[in-house]
């Protein structure tokens, strides 16, 4: 297709389901935020990954592992949102595919 890029058909399911969860026009803010996130073992809980947040309060927002769910208004209102594809996209920067 012209004007496309080719990808494996795994990494372009990857991005279109980032994207899908981002619930945001512009995917280099999931970039952004991805790359400010990291994935905080330092606790006896189970690991978690910590997402900046743009507001004051909270400062940033911790998502599960598997980054399944998010404790934000957008979450809660739409079941999507950009820390989760954050997290999402910082683990597949870490851990390739899993
Ligand atoms: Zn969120």
């Amino acid at each position: 297709m012209a004007g496309s890029i080719w990808l494996p058909k795994e990494e372009a399911d990857f991005y279109r389901l980032l994207l899908t969860f981002t619930g945001v026009s512009n995917p280099l803010k999931v970039i952004w935020y991805a790359l400010q996130t990291e994935l905080d073992r330092s606790t006896f809980k189970e690991p978690v990954w910590v997402v900046p947040s743009l507001s004051n309060s909270p400062k940033e927002y911790q998502l599960p592992e598997d980054a399944s769910t998010c404790t934000c208004d957008g979450f809660f209102a739409r079941h999507k949102c950009i820390h989760i594809a954050a997290a999402k996209f910082r683990s597949r920067m870490e851990f390739g595919m899993r």
